[in-house]
């Protein structure tokens, strides 16, 4: 099969964003997988789950002159980037060895530590530039209805994700998604735990069908 047809790589309004893995340790109600194929066009689901960092490199340098021109580049895509934690270092070091002025950004959803069983701040904060983690609910009993995490305690350990980044002196942002139909969030109670954990808070409103 030939790598270079997945979207390993995809823009959003000229914006890069890198789609690794179809893997996720959650299961969101609102996660647009469930919903759709693409986004904005672009198809994300990939035909295979052994995508290499040599495979999204060889994209990177596909759209090289793109790249050129956009400020920052984002690990998202269909699923959990940190899942393929060494790929991520891989593809980040070739990014900041290739276009020192793109800043790096992970998408994620907290789990990476639990998931590797070790704490992986260290090995990606020479890299990136800032991390955005789905803090998505104000208690555990919400975040796993609207989560659906495979791990256990997963709530407490996406908080102490967070806490680790900021340790770390990653920039670093607690994000939930609002609005979202039946999971009524409290968004300040929430605001309050990203505060106490030393996160800047954002609030995204759901966009039914969409990103
Ligand atoms: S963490 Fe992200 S990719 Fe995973 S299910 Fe939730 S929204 Fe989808």
């Amino acid at each position: 099969m030939d790598e270079n047809k997945e979207n390993l790589l995809y823009f959003l309004d000229n914006k890069p964003y890198i789609n690794i893995t179809n893997a996720c340790t959650n299961a969101c109600v609102f996660c647009v997988r469930n919903q759709k194929e693409d986004v904005q066009g672009a198809k994300l689901w990939l035909d295979k789950d052994n995508i290499t960092a040599d495979d999204v490199i060889k994209q990177l340098e596909i759209n090289k002159e793109k790249l050129k021109n956009s400020n920052e580049i984002v690990f998202c895509g269909y699923g959990e980037p940190l899942i393929k934690l060494n790929e991520v270092i891989e593809i980040s070091k070739y990014i900041k060895e290739n276009f020192p002025d793109l800043k790096i950004r992970i998408n994620t959803n907290g789990h990476a530590n639990a998931i590797h069983k070790k704490n992986t701040l260290p090995l990606l904060a020479p890299y990136i530039d800032s991390i955005s983690i789905s803090l998505n609910a104000q208690n555990e009993e919400m975040y796993n209805k609207i989560s659906n995490p495979k791990i256990n305690n997963a709530y407490e350990e996406v908080k102490r994700f967070i806490r680790a980044c900021v340790e770390e002196k990653i920039p670093t942002t607690a994000t939930i998604v609002s609005k979202v139909e039946n999971y009524p969030v409290d968004e300040s109670r929430c605001e309050i735990i990203a505060k106490s954990l030393g996160a800047k808070f954002r609030s995204r409103e759901w966009i039914k069908n969409g990103y």
